[in-house]
Order: C-alpha cells, then sequence, then structure tokens
C-alpha cells in the first residue's frame, strides 16, 4: 500500500484540519460519516471536539457498532482530545450515558488539566517521533490516569500520561493538527502502510 486512504471521523470537531495534516504526510484523507464511508478507509482519525457530543453522534450515525467493530479488527486509529477518549476502554468521569468505543486499554480522565489550565501549550516528546519534541497544544485536554499491560506509554507531560499505543491504535490529549508540524500524523500514516 503506498498511498493509504484515512478517514477523519467527521461528525464533530476539528476534522478539517486532520484531512490537511494527513494529506501533507502523504496519504489520501476524506471525511467519514456513515458505515458505508467507513467500510472503505484503511485507517482513521477521531478528532478532538466533545467527547460525550461525538459518542452521542456516532450512535445516532448507526457508526457506534461498525467503529468498534473495525477498531477490534486492528483498523489503526488515532485518537486527539476528544478522539483520545472515544477510544479508552474505561473514563474515570464519564457524563452519564457516555460510551466509548474502546481500543486501548487505559483510563482516562475527562478535562484533567483543570479549570485555571484549561489550555495550553509544551513542547513533548513523543516515542517513535523523530527530531525532538514536538508543540502539544492540550485544549481542556484529558490525561490518562493508568494503562494496562498491552498499552504503551509514548508520551508524558508533567508527569501525566499524554500518548499512548497499544498496536495498531495511537491516542494523543493534545492536537499535532494544530500546529503545523506532520510528524505524529506521518507516524500514524506508516502504522496504516504497515498495517496494510
Ligand atoms: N474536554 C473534551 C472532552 O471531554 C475534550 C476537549 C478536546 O477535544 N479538545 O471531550
Amino acid at each position: 500500500m503506498s498511498t493509504p486512504l484515512i478517514g477523519v471521523l467527521a461528525l464533530q470537531g476539528d476534522v478539517r484540519e486532520h484531512l490537511i495534516a494527513l494529506a501533507a504526510a502523504d496519504a489520501v484523507a476524506r471525511p467519514v460519516r456513515r458505515p458505508e464511508e467507513l467500510a472503505e478507509v484503511d485507517g482513521l482519525v477521531i478528532p478532538g471536539g466533545e467527547s460525550t457530543t461525538i459518542s452521542k453522534l456516532a450512535e445516532l450515525f448507526g457508526l457506534m457498532e461498525p467503529l468498534r467493530e473495525r477498531i477490534a479488527a486492528g483498523m489503526p486509529v488515532y485518537g486527539t482530545c476528544a478522539g483520545l477518549i472515544m477510544l479508552a476502554d474505561k473514563i474515570l468521569d464519564p457524563r452519564s450515558g457516555q460510551e466509548t468505543l474502546g481500543g486501548i486499554d487505559m483510563i482516562v480522565r475527562r478535562n484533567a488539566f483543570g479549570r485555571q489550565n484549561e489550555s495550553f501549550e509544551a513542547a513533548v516528546e513523543v516515542a517513535g517521533v523523530e527530531g525532538g519534541p514536538v508543540e502539544g497544544v492540550f485544549i481542556r485536554a484529558p490525561w490518562v490516569e493508568s494503562v494496562g499491560a498491552r498499552a504503551e506509554v509514548v508520551a508524558e507531560h508533567d508527569g501525566h500520561i499524554v500518548a499512548v499505543r497499544q498496536g495498531n491504535a495511537l491516542a494523543t490529549s493534545f492536537h499535532p493538527e494544530l500546529t503545523g508540524d506532520h510528524r505524529v500524523h506521518a507516524l500514524f500514516v506508516d502504522m496504516v502502510r504497515a498495517a496494510g
């Protein structure tokens, strides 16, 4: 597979920025809103936004089960921020009725970096990304409280886990799509190529 086709879950959130970052990282990228569109892609990005809203809309659009099935079958998937929450097997503080897709053996805390520090930027060293730290943009970001044996911590900030990889699933609590630095997307595109 030379040029993978990668979808961006386009229910809510910063879809356009991910489409641009993926194209810059040499993938063909397109929005995914329907199960038929999901079936066509080699990998999927779940953007940031509001995880409760994304989960409700995924239910409404009939995407919850198809997404769970493809993730369980090993489709490469990358979640940023709310997308990281969607990939967690467990949320510490879910809103009532909030569901995740799961896929990564980790427990997340929503809005963990707190009120006073709702949004900030920090240099983050990401395992597997060469060339120095990436600029991490954190927006009401979650952190990962703990990971299970199958998950690998790939970045930390201030003693908190902010990026995790498990097999073909990658998640960051920050937003690389907002910085113009496409190295994290390039890592994901490589994961999709390797899986194909
Ligand atoms: N706080 C949001 C949530 O709980 C995530 C914020 C983001 O994606 N930037 O879903």
